[in-house]
């Protein structure tokens, strides 16, 4: 199979491209990642480890916002976590599945970004299109090391690839991670990019949008509930603000000094 891939470039932080990057992460939604990962995101790009963000969906079907003004706030937040590029896949909103043409999309993005580190969204989620996303990723990763599934992407075929560590972030529905990240040093960095997407979620301080319809993430108390499970998390691992995930294949340590 042969695909041509056009990658709606968000953002992208130097003049020629930044790659490959250390860890990659895929969302079905703008806000998704920065609401799942955002501290590990930011703390990544504060070590100095370069950080690609792509999303499936413009998330039209949302209830609030428009796909040109989602645009800009997922630039913003970009910036903020000083991403190297972020992409959006115009993947239908509410319509995420494993056709080829989407699997392409995916594969393009790892081939191009080859990261160590993929963060993609759970198994099992309440929205629909975040479970799609994983099995679509899935997919794609599997594909995307066969050389017969050629992709070109910014007029370049790039070689086969697969990475090393998959990881799933937590969204709406809880699990028990396999472990926990601490991202005190970091959680502020985060909260601010969750700003960024002020058509969606509450801001505090910021005059609120009453015309239009209100959702589960754009109330001040889902935000106290953001803050609520990391602090939770971070609480489990003797730090003030966590995030969790869990790893798809069996995680093991080179050496029990890794822990000292
Ligand atoms: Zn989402």
């Amino acid at each position: 199979m042969n695909f041509t891939i056009t990658p709606d470039l968000i953002y992208r932080r130097a003049e020629a491209p930044e790659t490959p990057v250390d860890m990659l992460v895929i969302a079905a939604h703008p806000d998704d990642a920065e609401l799942a990962c955002g501290g590990v995101i930011a703390q990544m790009t504060h070590e100095g480890k370069r950080v690609a963000i792509v999303e499936c969906t413009q998330g039209e079907m949302g209830s609030r916002g428009t796909p040109a003004l989602r645009r800009e706030e997922a630039r913003k937040a970009a910036e903020i976590l000083n991403l190297t590029e972020r992409w959006n896949l115009h993947i239908p909103d509410g319509a995420i599945d494993a056709a080829p043409e989407n699997v392409a999309k995916i594969v393009a993005a790892l081939r191009y970004f080859r990261p160590n580190i993929l963060l993609f969204p759970p198994e099992f989620e309440r929205h629909h299109d975040h479970e799609n996303a994983h099995r679509l990723v899935r997919t794609a990763y599997f594909q995307s090391g066969l050389s017969k599934f050629s992709v070109e992407v910014f007029g370049q075929k790039p070689a086969t690839y697969r990475p090393k560590r998959l990881f799933t972030y937590m969204q709406t529905y809880e699990f028990e991670p396999n472990f926990y990240v601490d991202v005190s040093a970091h959680f502020e960095t985060k909260l601010q990019s969750y700003y960024a997407h002020a058509s969606q979620v509450y801001v505090p301080g910021a005059a609120q949008n009453l015309n239009e319809p209100q959702t589960l993430i754009s109330s001040p108390e889902f935000l106290e509930y953001l803050k609520a499970r990391a602090r939770h998390f971070g609480g489990k691992i003797g730090v003030q603000y966590a995030e969790g995930f869990t790893s798809v294949e069996p995680l093991g340590l080179r050496s029990l000094s890794d822990m000292l």
